[in-house]
């Protein structure tokens, strides 16, 4: 929350602000996605007509699971935003940013930009393979009992044996 009616009463002047924002939980892709409170920071001014931009940046943790291995994990979310919230307008509509009285509700602005700098794939650590890696591994193994001679270990193998036979050549 912002309490813009100093800034509405100085049009054109610059305001700090560092807030917490709390964010509802989400319904991502089939999952309840929870955020902690957002940190929220940065400037808002107010123009002529009364309406306010806010110039600054997010910080969040959200709550998911990992897109492979389906553990419970969280990642800092971070993003940068700049919105011009309208004194007049319909609240309903997704398009804009509208307050009314003398108070700027920051929550959409924050689930948005939370979301908007969500990675596609919350991963429980950068090299996670989770469950694709079984699926890769049962694959080779298939293929290895079909094909012995196509798998990569088995020409490292033939590679192997000839060093090998070369060596007792020379012996
Ligand atoms: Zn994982």
């Amino acid at each position: 929350m912002l309490d813009v009616s100093e800034c509405t009463r100085n049009p054109g002047t610059q305001y700090l602000f560092h807030v917490e924002q709390a964010i509802a939980p989400q319904e991502i892709g089939g999952e309840t996605v929870t955020f902690d409170p957002a940190e929220l920071s940065g400037t808002f001014f107010a123009d002529e007509d009364g309406n306010v931009t806010v110039d600054g940046s997010i910080c969040v943790w959200v709550h998911a699971h990992c897109a492979n291995c389906l553990a419970p994990t969280s990642t800092q979310v971070e993003g940068e935003y700049r919105e011009t919230f309208l004194r007049e307008g319909d609240p309903e509509d997704d398009e804009i940013f509208v307050y009314s009285g003398h108070v700027v509700d920051l929550e959409k602005l924050a689930m948005s930009y939370a979301l908007l700098n969500m990675p596609m794939r919350i991963l429980c650590r950068a090299d996670c393979e989770g469950m694709k890696q079984y699926m890769v591994q049962d694959d080779s193994m298939d293929r290895q009992k079909e094909m012995p001679g196509q798998h990569p270990f088995a020409a490292l193998q033939q590679l192997l044996d000839q060093n090998l036979s070369s060596d007792a050549d020379q012996d």
